[in-house]
């Protein structure tokens, strides 16, 4: 009897810092599509973020993830990209993720206002070719127009794209980091450790 293959989604991301928004999505995802476990790639440079400095480091963002998924049994880090030089493209993970297990399944979960993006990222085409995309609605992308966007994704790269059917989390990174500066309490929107962990290091403010 052949076994089934093994579907694993990928949650990348800056993480600065990782909130519930990012766990919810995670975890309706792996619910909905029956995933096996959920990778979380923190970025180590993304291209679309140069120039940040408001920021917590690539060790601090690396620490949150750890600390907000430890204990979950199907959320794993890898951590690959954040020890990379130079820029990192979601097509190289993906190839490098293809290459150490072929017959995995994998599923990029991402939310609306990047799939708006999604035709800017280094060769689309290709990240379509390895993996499905799961996308999640999000406050500020307009439905039809993210229709659209789909069915342009579909028709130009052949795009295999799912929708989340779960509700909207109206939670950002960006905001977070000016509650921060703002002195503001964030308990509500990332978990314990993580506010501890920001707190202690007294990043962000
Ligand atoms: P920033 O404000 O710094 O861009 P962010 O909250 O968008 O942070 P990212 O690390 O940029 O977090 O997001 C990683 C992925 O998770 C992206 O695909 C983004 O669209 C998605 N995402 C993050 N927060 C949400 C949310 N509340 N709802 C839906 N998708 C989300
Ligand atoms: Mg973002």
């Amino acid at each position: 009897m052949k076994e089934e293959n093994h579907k694993k989604g990928i949650m990348g991301g800056t993480f600065d810092p990782i909130h519930n928004g990012h766990l919810m999505l995670a975890e309706s995802a792996l619910k909905q599509f029956e995933l096996d476990d959920i990778l979380f790639l923190p970025a180590g440079n993304p291209p679309h973020k140069q120039g940040r400095h408001d920021g917590a480091d690539a060790e601090q963002r690396l620490a949150m993830v750890r600390l907000a998924i430890s204990g979950h049994p199907h959320f794993i880090l890898d951590d690959e990209e954040m020890h990379r030089h130079g820029l990192t493209y979601t097509r190289d993970t993906l190839l490098r993720l293809k290459a150490k297990e072929p017959d995995t399944e994998y599923y990029f979960i991402i939310g609306a206002d990047s799939l708006m993006a999604f035709d800017t990222w280094y060769q689309p085409e290709d990240i379509c070719k390895y993996c499905s995309l799961i996308v999640a609605g999000r406050d500020g992308a307009d439905e039809s127009i993210l229709r659209q966007k789909t069915e342009k994704l579909r028709r130009e790269f052949h795009a295999s794209i799912f929708f989340l059917d779960a509700p909207k989390v109206n939670i950002s990174s960006t905001s977070l980091r000016s509650l921060c500066r703002e002195k503001r309490p964030i308990r509500d929107f990332v978990p314990d450790a993580v506010a501890g962990y920001i707190e202690e290091h007294g990043i962000y403010s």
